[in-house]
């Protein structure tokens, strides 16, 4: 009952694309384990439930990052899902791709059949796109790509601000331009979230040759020699082997496929070793390279009704507003809340942006877990695209059920701040673009910070990741990678790692598209057909 042929760990954006299409050969079997449950509340499928799924605990590992010198020493935080759909079941379902620079950049450094001429067929399969049909965009994949449906007239605000203040609308990010501002495709369905759980693996269920279980924690991957053989897994209350006659396939996320890969006995040999670990290839670079989006929100108390909040005119709206999602799976409860944005330079002698913005249709301020968020506002996040910081994910203890130690080092290179700085200046010029007057009441935390000073000041007090934690299991041909071009680790047999971590650069916009990508070629690549 419990051999195999292939064995998947994380039942997230990755591990739900590669479930179902491994499955689709009736003659392999493929298990799937998750260490959440099967996420089939109304918190996952609600768009708006992002604001209960996001702060809490629930459904998401709510990691903490340990402390950042360059931010004060604050701790930052760092929500992953825990639950079918992984992060694409809490995410803000934003659809972008990154540049298609960052792609040939991968190429470049040896990922031969990475460069974004490559990949963009595997784009296109994910892809269902109701708005666009030309080269760069699929209609008939799993994944349903939308405009958001909630009507929002400050969305109009934000692009007239954003004109007014310089920048160029653009109404398709991942077309021939990315630069400029516009309103963000999403993935939903009719007004609910469509997480890769239930793009892709929820039509799949049904096949006799795929198991998929919940509540399996996955505590080490076993090797007979030097061939992965099977997955240790606490489930059902008591730890049991899945074996892998083919391959065991890591996608749990950024911070747990290094940590799985080190309890495993694979990582930096004197690490190992000062943890009991016995080693079983010595790979220094597991858990290093690892490179996120840092994100500073500039925010305005507004006199608006259309923006979030918990005045009692407030809480009238919203009562309609859900009388009219269960009528028509529109409106303010279909908000990803992160509605609009943009790519844009810092300097326009660059070749590609390197900022990004997310207009948001409430106050957001640290990850919604403060009080001070039910107050009616706006906000607009810049974050640094490009980062050069780069930091690490290492073990605390052996103990498979101790969350990582995860270390961004965010800013620890001067040219990161420098880049914030200017996404500051960006954003709040935008928001005091006269097409907002209307609406503006105040703004909230950074009044009266001027000078480079008090807005680096204020960056330390407050910036945080945007949820993009990429790298820590990096793809290359070289001794400095972990596993190779066809994502498999390095000096070992019959283990892949397929998700976020595996980007050797992280690429410069939301990542689930890219790690759904990442996840359709990598399904070739294992049943040996890549494009
Ligand atoms: C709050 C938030 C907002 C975001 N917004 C966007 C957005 O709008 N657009 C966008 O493109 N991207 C967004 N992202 C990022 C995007 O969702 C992630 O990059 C992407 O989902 C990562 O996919 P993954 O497969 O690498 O990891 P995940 O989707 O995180 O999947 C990992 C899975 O592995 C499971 N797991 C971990 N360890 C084990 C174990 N030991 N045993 C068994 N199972 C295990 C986890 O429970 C999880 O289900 C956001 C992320 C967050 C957290």
């Amino acid at each position: 009952m419990d051999e195999f042929d292939y064995v998947i760990v994380g039942g997230g954006s990755a591990g739900c694309v590669l479930a179902a299409r491994l499955s689709e050969d009736p003659a392999v079997r493929v298990c799937l384990l998750e260490a959440g449950g099967a996420g089939r509340g109304w918190a996952v499928k609600v768009p708006l439930g992002i604001i209960a799924t996001v702060p809490m605990p629930f459904i998401n590992w709510s990691f903490k990052t340990v402390p950042q010198p360059e931010l004060n020493n604050r701790r930052g935080y760092q929500p992953r899902g825990r639950v079918l759909g992984g992060s694409s079941a809490i995410n803000a379902m934003i659809y972008t791709r990154g540049h298609a620079s960052d792609y040939d950049a991968w190429a470049r450094v040896g990922n031969l059949g990475w460069a974004y001429a490559d990949v963009l067929p595997y784009f296109k399969r994910a892809e269902k796109n109701t708005r666009f049909e030309d080269g760069y965009h699929g209609t008939m994949g799993p994944l349903p790509v939308n405009d958001v449906r909630t009507d929002n007239p400050m969305i109009k605000v934000f692009l007239e601000a954003s004109q007014q203040a310089g920048y160029r609308e653009n109404n398709d990010f991942n077309g021939a331009r990315q630069e400029g501002v516009g309103a963000y495709q999403v993935t939903q369905h009719m007004g609910e979230r469509w997480s890769a759980a239930r793009a892709y693996l929820e039509p799949a269920l049904s096949r006799p040759n795929l198991t998929v279980l919940t509540h399996a924690w996955a505590r080490k991957v076993r090797f007979t020699g030097r061939r992965a053989s099977g997955v240790d897994a606490y489930h059902g209350g008591r730890v049991q082997t899945f074996k892998a006659r083919r391959e065991v396939i890591l996608s749990a996320g950024a911070f747990q496929s290094p940590q799985l890969l080190m309890l495993s006995g694979l990582g930096d040999g004197e690490m190992l070793q000062s943890f009991g670990i016995p080693m079983v290839n010595h790979l220094p670079w597991v858990g290093q390279n690892l490179q996120d989006h840092l994100d500073y929100t500039v925010i305005h108390r507004a006199k608006s009704l259309d923006v979030l909040g918990g005045s009692p005119a407030g809480a009238l709206r919203f009562l309609k507003e859900i009388g009219r999602y269960r009528r028509e799976r529109r409106g303010m409860i279909t908000s990803n809340i992160a509605e609009a944005g943009g790519f844009l330079k810092s300097d326009p002698a660059l070749t590609a942006p390197d900022i990004q913005l997310h207009f948001c249709t409430a106050v957001v301020h640290n990850h919604g877990r403060t009080l001070r968020h039910l107050m009616h506002g706006y906000t607009l996040h810049a974050c640094v695209l490009r980062p050069k910081s780069r930091g690490t994910v290492k073990l605390k203890s052996r103990d498979p059920m101790e969350k990582p130690l995860i270390d961004p080092r965010f800013l620890s290179e001067s040219d990161d701040m420098d880049v914030l700085v200017k996404g500051f200046r960006m954003a709040r010029a935008i928001l005091n673009a006269p097409a907002f007057a209307p609406y503006r009441k105040s703004e909230m935390f950074t009044r009266g910070v001027e000078t480079e000073e008090k807005i680096r000041a204020a960056i330390r007090t407050r910036a945080d990741t945007i949820y993009h934690p990429a790298g820590t299991c990096r793809m290359g041909p070289g001794p400095d990678a972990v596993v190779d071009p066809e994502l498999r680790v390095h000096g070992v047999e019959g283990l892949r790692v397929v998700d976020a971590s595996i980007m050797p650069t992280l690429i410069a916009g939301n990542t689930n598209a890219p790690t759904i990508m990442i996840a359709e070629k990598a399904a070739d690549l294992i049943k040996g057909k890549a494009i």
